[in-house]
Formats: structure tokens, sequence, C-alpha cells
């Protein structure tokens, strides 16, 4: 084997299980961190799905989840889209926030106001450039269900949209469903509203990171309503 054919072998061995996975870099955070995309299974798909893995930088468990996402192999017939840290900055500083200090699951716009303190809405709706990215994202690919991970309630947020997805999601994960307050601001809550017939919801982990083998439990469950909830 020459040279450059042990270094596409090489890359091979590194690639996920995923036969199509497609790395996108949508944008870039405050401090210049890249916010990638990954897009998984068919592109034609009609069935589109967005998972969001850290949106507020101390509750980032989901990661395992999205990762374990990109290890397995892709039902037919699901676009699926990870986003994987939407916060790449408040991630590596450890603060909910994102680097101007602001609540980026408050900053979209739908019934934004604003606000202070920990929950800063920043100075106007999409002010930050993290949720522009997420806007322009669920603009173009307009996913039929979204879930955006937080921590540490412990519950599958009846976050609007259609509760027997949010239902199902809490069964096959066995987290309980409850209704938490509807933020001004919200990622949800904007995706709901501006969007009618999708579904996007919370899911609040538990505190701490997550075993791999729970990860990957949430990953399953992720294709599980991918699948169960087509057409
Ligand atoms: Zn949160």
């Amino acid at each position: 084997m020459n040279a450059g054919a042990a270094a596409i072998a090489a890359l091979l061995l590194t690639l996920p299980a995923s036969a199509h996975a497609r790395r996108v870099v949508l944008g870039h955070s405050v401090e210049g961190r890249p916010v990638d995309a990954v897009e998984l299974g068919d592109p034609h798909s009609s069935n589109k799905l967005l998972v969001v893995g850290c949106i507020h930088g101390n509750e980032c468990a989901g990661l395992a989840i999205v990762g374990a996402l990109e290890r397995l192999p892709m039902p037919a017939g699901l676009d699926l889209w990870v986003i994987e840290n939407l916060n790449p900055d408040g991630h590596a500083a450890g603060t909910r926030q994102n680097a101007h200090g602001v609540d980026l699951n408050r900053n979209f716009p739908w019934v934004w106001r604003p606000l202070g303190g920990i929950y800063d809405s920043g100075p106007r709706p999409l002010s930050e450039p993290e949720s522009r990215i997420a806007y322009h994202l669920i603009l173009r690919v307009r996913p039929r269900i979204s879930i955006w991970f937080h921590q540490h309630e412990r519950l599958v947020d009846e976050s609007g949209g259609d509760i027997a997805v949010e239902r199902r999601f809490s069964a096959l994960v066995g987290l309980p469903l409850r209704r938490l307050l509807r933020e001004p601001g919200s990622a949800v809550g904007w995706e709901n509203h501006r969007f009618p017939g999708t579904t996007a919801f919370v899911v609040e982990l538990p505190a701490g990171s997550l075993p791999s083998a729970a990860a990957v439990r949430y990953a399953r469950a992720v294709l599980a309503l991918a699948r169960k909830s087509a057409g």
C-alpha cells in the first residue's frame, strides 16, 4: 500500500458508521469557535429531525447523545440534522450563557422581552450569532421534530407542538412528561409558533454526565421517535 492509500485507509477507519454523514460549519460563536451541523441519513427524505445537544453551556450531557447518534446506523427515510453544541463558548467557560452573557434560550423571536441576570435575553431578538445560526438552519431545514437537550430536571417538557410526540419520547426514555413554564424568547417556543404542525421540545436530562450506555439508549429513542411518527 502506498502512502496515499494508507492515509485514505486510516481516514476511513475514523469515519462514523453512518453511510451518509456530512459536516457543515454553520457559523461561529462570539469568540470565534465553529458551530457545526452534521447531517445524517437521507438528505432527500421529507422526514426531517433536528437534535441540539447543548444550548446552555453548563448543561451539556446531551453531547454524549449526539455523539452516540452519529455512530448508529440511520433508518431509511430519515434526514437527521444534529447541532452538537450551539454554545461552545459557554461550554468552554462552564457558563449557561454565551460569551456576551446572554441566555441563548431567551434570545429567539417569540414573545421576546428584555430580561436580565442569568436569563439575560440580549439587547434584541436574535442579537447573538449562536441564536441566528440555529434560526437560519431551522428556517432552511424545517424539521418536523426538534429535540433540545438541557439539564438537569429529569423530565420531558410538554413544550407545545404535538403532545403525542413528547409523550412517546417520554415513554421511550423513561422520563416523566411535565409542563415547564413556556419561557419568552425560547427556541422551542419560537419553533412551535412559527411552524404549526411541527413539534419542538425540551428534554431535561439528569445531572452530571451521561454514562455511555444511557447515551446510546437516548440516541436509539431519537431514532425510534423518528420512525414511529413518520408520515
Ligand atoms: Zn437549560
